[in-house]
């Protein structure tokens, strides 16, 4: 039997004999050896894209042929590429490596060395800062107090309106379902939540204006002048709260101005003295002042003012703070921990709360197992869809991402490499190894720079076969290949960047 559109959920309802069948097939193949390697180049994606076609290399100036390849002679007769889908549900594979190019792109900016990057930027002031929504009512959550976790709200057995209890004295433990669930779900402000999501992309565009404005005020200067002068430099990563509210993480870098920019220095050295502790300071005065007047939700309601929540944490990166401390005592961190601490929320999204992608009632949801409080945000987001007119209807498309329609990851233009060089990268590796050359992901594999490509000429033509491993069993072998390859890179990951980040508690 032939599967043609293959996915591990698929292939739990193929019958097993069938499966067994088609592993052994595979594994006696006399071409096993080619498939198992196009597997791993293809970094055992759940559903790889097959396609048919040649590559020929050229000299471009003398014309000769330096290498062909033709997926004639690959078992099955195709070439299997990468899905590149970025969300975990969808191919842990593709988005395992999504966040690695994210860690990579992060790092690059924070620490230097490596992409393009001198390590010089490392030097310049730069702050990590967390900014948060402010609170829509209590929820259940977690407390580090003195010798371990505190208790969730300690108060006297005071009842709401609703003739709930405002406190709670329970200790949660990491995996208890009530944590990031409101004390009251009629107290809490679920319109409020929304609204907020909707706008924070806006809030934070605000953010970053303000800044530049607040700086040049601090350093007794005006805008022109600092620009002049500096570049403030941005990469953030959104991640969701237990309580379905985004927070911001961003690490936020003084650089030279564009005017320095050149080919030779595309980093150069801001052209005033501002220490990281300054740019922190002025970061959470910006944060707790910066405002968006929203409009109203449904008719004849009056508009809200959103803000940031009060918990800004904003501390100073420097390569001179020990790489393995996350924790409060130590006020610096190292640009590396950051980088690793901000790439590990880069593909989380939604899917912590388990809603597909086209997730469209919170019925629905309910009956996946998702819980209250999320299934009634959801409900929220809907409601104020149908209410709050122009402002409000592109809610619907952002339903599953409860109104969150931001990016996950963003940076400034000049932050650092980009994701697309990054591919590119990648690609030219794929090539190498498609030529045969020998090349090793360690060292080649990640340059940008490949002299040799600009001496020669790739022709080649492409067509698609198909989408997913060819049968049940394929996708089988494919899926046990890959949990050990992920292991592998997140152990070389953590060698390189030691991120003891313990994970902190922001929001109510
Ligand atoms: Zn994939
Ligand atoms: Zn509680
Ligand atoms: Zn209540």
């Amino acid at each position: 039997m032939t599967v043609t559109d293959s996915s591990s959920s698929l292939a739990c309802r193929v019958d097993p004999v069938v499966v067994e069948r088609q592993v052994a097939a595979r594994l006696l193949s006399p071409n096993f050896n080619r498939w198992a390697e196009q597997a791993a180049a293809a970094g055992h994606c759940t559903s790889p894209i097959r396609l048919t076609g040649s590559a020929t290399t050229l000299d471009k100036t003398t014309g000769e042929v330096l290498s062909t390849y033709s997926t004639t002679g690959e078992p099955d007769g195709v070439l299997y590429v990468r899905c590149g889908n970025r969300r975990a549900s969808v191919c842990p594979s593709c988005s395992h490596e999504y966040k690695g190019d994210t860690w990579h792109l992060l790092a690059a900016g924070a620490a230097g060395g490596m992409k393009g990057v001198p390590e010089s930027v490392a030097a310049h002031p730069m702050v990590f800062a967390t900014v948060t929504a402010p609170s829509f009512g209590p929820v259940h959550t977690t407390r580090t107090g003195q010798g371990g976790l505190g208790r969730c709200h300690p108060r006297r057995r005071v009842v709401c309106q609703h003739g709930r209890p405002v406190g709670c004295n329970a200790v949660h433990a990491d995996g208890d379902s009530r944590l990031g669930q409101p004390l009251c779900r009629d107290c809490y402000r679920y319109t409020e939540h929304v609204v907020w999501q909707w706008h924070a992309p806006e809030l934070w565009r605000r953010f970053t204006i303000t800044l530049r404005r607040r700086l040049a005020a601090r350093l007794g200067m005006t805008q022109t002048r600092l620009v002049q002068l500096a570049r403030l430099s941005f990469a953030k990563v959104a991640e969701f709260q237990r309580r379905g509210v985004i927070h911001f993480h961003a690490l936020i870098r003084l650089d030279g101005p564009a005017s320095a920019v050149t080919g030779e220095h595309p980093f150069p050295v801001p052209l005033v003295d501002v220490p990281a502790e300054v740019l922190a300071d002025v970061i959470r005065e910006t944060a707790a002042l910066v405002a968006y007047d929203a409009p109203p939700a449904s008719d004849g309601e009056p508009g809200l003012r959103l803000r940031f929540g009060k918990q800004v944490d904003a501390r100073p990166v420097t390569s001179t703070a020990s790489r393995d401390d996350g924790r409060e005592q130590s006020r610096d961190l190292h640009p590396e921990t950051v980088a690793a601490y901000i790439a590990k929320y880069a593909t989380k999204a939604c899917e912590e709360f388990g809603l597909p992608q086209r997730l469209r009632s919170p019925e629905a949801a309910a009956r996946l197992g998702v819980n209250a409080h999320i299934c009634r945000l959801l409900a929220t987001v809907l409601d104020v869809a149908s209410t709050g007119g122009e402002h409000y209807a592109g809610l619907v498309r952002w339903a599953a991402m409860l109104g969150f329609r931001g990016h996950f990851s963003t940076k400034s233009r000049r932050y650092s490499t980009t994701l697309g060089r990054l591919r590119t990268a990648r690609k030219r590796w794929q090539l190498q190894r498609l030529r045969g050359e020998s090349c090793d992901e360690g060292t080649t594999g990640w340059q940008d720079d490949d002299p040799a490509e600009d001496s020669t000429l790739v022709l080649s033509d492409w067509a698609l076969a198909g989408i997913g491993w060819l049968t049940a069993g394929d996708a089988a072998l494919a899926a046990t290949g890959s949990d050990g390859v992920r292991d592998w890179r997140d152990a070389k990951v953590r060698t390189r960047s030691h991120p003891s980040t313990s994970a902190r508690t922001y929001g109510t």
